[in-house]
Order: structure tokens, then sequence, then C-alpha cells
């Protein structure tokens, strides 16, 4: 269900809803209304049979009086005291036991001659009744029916009369000659209907409530009377003189209840026996059962809601369940594709590393060849002090073998045992240079072995020394620190000759033979995993011009004439100390001259990490 449906729905629901609480009221409200009206209508009945009983009861009393002994003495003899006083005693008497309101007899007049109320102030004896219409029902032979308010005793009641015949004419032949009356209370009515919670009404043929459990209600008409009508109880003296208003004009208050009703008939009297169902309480039954329908809508629709909303949660979670694999599926072809363009390059990579490593080997096959190369000029450059070199023992040995054959021939035995020896030494030493000479041209094999550097040096020192001789230059060899590195001795060397050589041509320059001077230093700098072996070459010539320092390690750069120097020395000398992790490095000393320091890692303090 898409959102954009969803108010549309909430709306024709609530309608629904709407509709059907309506239509719970107005179906409840009219069961309710039935039930009330059934109800009133057994009700009614039960009270009209009630009045009927009663009014039945007393409706014979009239003509039952009407035997009395004294009536006709009475009618015909109107002046006879004793037969007046008499009759009054005797409708008094039956009035207190009877306990009806009052019992009265009238002559063919409607002059009353006798009451059971005869000594009271509001004596009905010597009134005359002949306007109301009891009397002249009477008076033409039937039973005259009657409610009204008391013309004399002002007390409302019901009036019941019946003809009297003179004595001995059967009834219904002749005129009657008298009217007996009785009057009885029907206000005892109006008290049993107390109960009621609604409005009973008890009305004329002109529709007057003359008995009601509402008293406001009493002597105004249902429906506003015409004028002839009101002029007819005017003359009848029904409910005093008063004018009789409509229920309905009264105020709001005074009338409610009034509206729809039930009714029973009471035919004889030509009376309606009225119940106005309380519509509040059809309206209350109606709007209990409105309210228990939206209780239960409201808690279907609640249900509904929550099951509605579990339901979409679930779907939600399945979605994104779904999301969630597609894009794990997503990231597992990305990074197949990513994979795939990983191994290609690795692969190019890898081509490109094999191409780097023949290149490498390539390049250090070239710089092996390349140090041989410089190693053999170097001994080139150097075979001319290596002859002076070999010649001096060399000469002393030819010295010395002669006079040994001319010592020999003199017989002097000792002395040729000396130049012998002395031979033997010089041949030693030729030996010792050779044996350098050999080791230093020959190629060497990568051969990584411990070198003792004070030895090293000594031994550059001594190819060196002819020429430190002949130019007259002092050679200092300070050794700090008995130091050792790890690599190739005559790599090491034949940077140190390289490093001495260029000392040697550097200081050549200088004209005072007290100012030539060569030092080596040996010393370990640095304390724990920084301490490195230094060798320090220091010289006292002019040290390195400006120029040419940023072009001092490039190969084949030389301030020298052709055949001197070839440019290699210092580029060739840098990468082999760079092969044993090391570093060459030169500058200029603020007292003159060049320092060449090369520096390469301390192996006891390997060593000692290791
Ligand atoms: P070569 O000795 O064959 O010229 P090198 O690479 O050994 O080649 O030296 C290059 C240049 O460095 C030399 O030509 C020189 O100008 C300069 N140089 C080397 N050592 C020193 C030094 N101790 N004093 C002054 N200049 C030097």
């Amino acid at each position: 269900m898409t959102s954009r449906k969803t108010p549309i729905l909430i709306t024709v629901v609530a309608l629904c809803a709407v509709a059907v609480f309506f239509a719970t009221y107005f179906i409840a409200a009219g069961k309710a209304r039935n039930d009330l009206r059934a109800a009133g209508q057994r009700q009614l009945q039960i009270v009209a049979l009630d009045l009927q009983s009663i009014l039945d009861k007393f409706e014979t009393m009239p003509f039952a009086l009407g035997a009395l002994a004294d009536v006709d003495q009475v009618l015909h003899h109107p002046d006879d005291a004793e037969a007046v006083a008499r009759l009054n005693q005797t409708l008094q008497s039956i009035q207190r036991q009877s306990r009806v309101l009052a019992i009265y007899m009238m002559d063919d007049k409607g002059m009353t001659l006798a009451a059971s109320n005869w000594n009271e102030d509001t004596s009905f004896v010597g009134r005359d009744f002949g306007f109301r219409p009891y009397f002249s029902e009477a008076l033409a032979g039937r039973i005259g029916r009657f409610y009204g308010i008391g013309n004399v005793s002002s007390e409302p009641g019901y009036f019941m009369a019946q003809p009297i015949y003179p004595a001995g004419v059967p009834r219904g032949q002749g005129a009657p000659i008298g009217v007996m009356t009785v009057k009885v209370d029907l206000s005892e009515f109006e008290h049993t209907w107390r109960s009621s919670d609604d409005p009973i009404t008890l009305v004329d043929s002109s529709g007057v409530v003359f008995l009601s459990n509402r008293p406001l209600w009493k002597y105004h008409s249902l429906r506003p009377l015409d004028s002839r009508r009101q002029q007819e109880l005017a003359g009848t003296h029904q409910y005093a003189d008063q004018p009789i208003a409509s229920v309905g004009s009264m105020r709001r208050e005074q009338r409610r209840g009034f509206g729809e009703h039930i009714m029973q008939a009471i035919p004889k009297q030509g009376w309606q026996l009225m119940l106005f169902p309380s519509q509040a309480r059809i309206a209350r039954v109606a709007m209990l059962w409105a309210m228990w329908v939206a209780l239960v809508m409201a808690i279907a629709a609640i249900s509904l809601w929550a099951l509605y909303q579990r339901r979409r949660r679930l779907q939600e979670r399945l979605e994104s369940r779904d999301a969630l694999r597609r894009a794990a599926q997503e990231l597992d072809a990305t990074i197949a594709v990513r994979t795939q363009e990983l191994r290609v390059a690795n692969q190019a990579l890898g081509g490109r590393y094999a191409k780097l490593q023949q290149t490498e080997s390539l390049l250090r096959s070239t710089q092996n060849e390349l140090v041989q190369a410089g190693k053999l000029a170097m001994l080139g450059q150097m075979a001319a002090g290596m002859t002076h070199e070999l010649n001096q023992p060399l000469a002393a040995i030819r010295a010395f073998a002669d006079n040994a054959v001319q010592f020999m021939r003199r017989g002097q035995l000792p002395q040729v045992e000396e130049n012998l020896e002395h031979i033997s030494s010089a041949s030693a030493h030729m030996g010792k240079i050779i044996g350098q000479l050999k080791g230093f041209a020959r190629k060497s094999g990568d051969a990584i072995a411990v070198v003792d550097l004070p030895q090293t040096v000594e031994a550059a020192v001594l190819l060196l020394r002819n020429e430190f001789q002949q130019q007259a230059i002092a050679i200092e060899i300070d050794v700090r620190h008995p130091v050792q590195v790890m690599g190739d001795a005559v790599r090491t060397e034949q940077v140190l000759i390289n490093l001495l050589r260029n000392a040697i041509d550097a200081v050549d320059s200088v004209e005072l033979v007290a100012n030539k001077r060569v030092t080596v230093i040996l010393d370990r700098e640095g304390i724990g995993a920084d301490a490195e072996v230094v060798i320090r070459i220091r010289d006292t010539g002019p040290g390195i011009p400006d120029e040419v320092v940023p072009h001092l390690f490039e190969p084949f750069f030389t301030t020298k004439s052709t055949g001197k120097g070839l440019g290699l020395g210092l580029a060739i000398s840098s990468s082999i100390v760079q092969a044993m992790n090391g570093q060459l490095s030169a500058h200029n000393l603020p007292e003159g001259g060049a320092e060449f320091i090369v520096r390469l890692p301390d192996i006891s303090e390997q060593e000692r990490t290791s």
C-alpha cells in the first residue's frame, strides 16, 4: 500500500465508522422508541382498566340511591322538611361510607333538594346545577358523566348522574322527576402515576388535561381550543372560569416531556389516557448502543491498525533484508571486478618487477665491473709508485748479493750470513707488497665478512707508502676506537685508497712541506642503536671548490688532467659504502683542507642488539 492511498483509506474508514455510528443510533432509537411505546401501551392498558373498573363501580351508585325511601317523598314534596332532613342524613352517611366526594339530588329543574354536604359551608342544597351537562344527560334518561371543577366547592371531581323516575313507573317509561348525582375524587389516580417518570395524562374529549402526574399541565389543552369550545367550557363551568391555554404555549421547562405520545381510549367517558415516553431515555438508550458500537469499532480499528503495522514492519524487514542481500551481491560483484583488475595489475607489476630485477642484476654486474675497472685504473695509476717500491728492495737485494759473493770469496762467512738475512728480509718485504697488490687486484666475490678497519687502513697506507714518501706527505693514523665493520675487505680498502689518493693529490699542490699532512681517524660515534663507525680522512689541501661540491659524487666528474683522473673514484666509493649500509660525505674544514667521512654500521652494536 502506498502512502498516497493511506489518507484516502483512513477518510473512507472514518466516514464508514461515522455512518455506522449514526445508523446504530437511529436503529437503537427506533427500537427503544418501539420498546418504550409497547411498555407504555401495557402500562396504559393497566391504568385504563383500573380507572374503568373504579368508574364502573360507582356508576350504578346514583341509580341505587334513587330507590331510597325518602327520595320520592322529597321530590314530590320538597317542603317536607323532615323527609329532606332524613334524606340528607342518609346521603351523608352513605357518602362517608363509600368515600365519595358528594352525593346530591336535584329536581327536574336542576335545583338541589338534598345533599350529603347539607350542613357544610359549601352545601349544595338550594344550588341550581341545571347548566351542567350531566344533569341534562340524566334528565334525558341517560347516564350523565362529567369531569369538572366544583362550582361551589372548587374541588375537581367526576360527576355521575342517573335519572330518578316516579315510584311505581318502570324505568325508561315516563319522564324523570329528578336526578341523583355522585361526585367521585379521581386525584388518587394521579398519586399512583407519580411513580412513573413519563408524563401520564387523562384528557377529555376536547383535549383538555384534567388529571396528570405533571400538575402544571392540568387544565391545559393538548391543542389550542377554538373559541366555540372555549365558550362551551365557560357555559358549563367545567374547569371553573379560567381560559384554557395549550400545553404547547407553556414555558419550555414546564412542558418538558410533552411531544410524542401513545393513547388508550376510555370510550364510555370519551376520554383519552395518554403517556409521553421519555425522549431523553430513548436518546440515552440509543446513545448507549451507539457508544457500544463505537467502542467495538474502535477496538476493531486499533486491532486492525496494529495488525497492519505488524505486517508492514514484517514487510519492511523483508525488504531491508532483500536490499541488504542485493547490496552484498553488488559488493561481491564489485570485489570480483576489482580483484580481477588487481590481479591483472599485479601480473603487470610482477612482469615489471622481473624486468626490474633483470635490470638490477645487469646494473650490479655492470657496477661490479665498474668497481673492478676503477680498481684496475687505480692500479695503473699506482704502477709507477709500485715499481719504485719494488725497485728499492730489488736493488738492495742485488747489492747485498753482490757483497755476499765478495764476502764469501774472502771467507768472511758471518758477513755473508748477515747479507743473506738482509736479502731475505728485503724479499719478504717485496713479497708483502706483491701480496697486497695481488689481493687488491683480485676480483672480489661479494664476500661479506668482519673487516678490521685499523688493519685495512694500514694495508691501504702500505700500498701508497711510496707516494706519501715521494711527495713528503706526513700520514697520521689515529685509531681512537678499535672498530670493526661488516663487509668486503677488498672493497673497503679500495674506498680508503681512493680517498687517500685524492688527499695526496690535493696536498700535492701545497708548497710548504710542514703543511703536507693526511690524517686518518677511526672512531665510534653515537650511542645505543644510533652508534656507528666513522672514518675521517682529512687533508691540508686547498679544499673542495664550491663549484665542484654539487658534482663531487657524479661519475666521470674530475678536475684533474687526462691520464691522472677518471672521475670515477668518489662515485664508486660512494656506491660501495652504500652497499655496506653506510654513507660517504665530504666537507671543507674551517682550518682549510677537505674532510671525507665514511659512516658504517657498528657491528659490535648489531651483535649486542641481535
Ligand atoms: P678523480 O680523482 O679521478 O678526479 P674522483 O671522483 O676521485 O675522481 O674525484 C673527483 C673530483 O673531486 C676530483 O677531480 C677533485 O676535483 C675533487 N676532489 C676529490 N678529493 C678531493 C680532496 N681531498 N680535496 C679537494 N678536491 C677533491
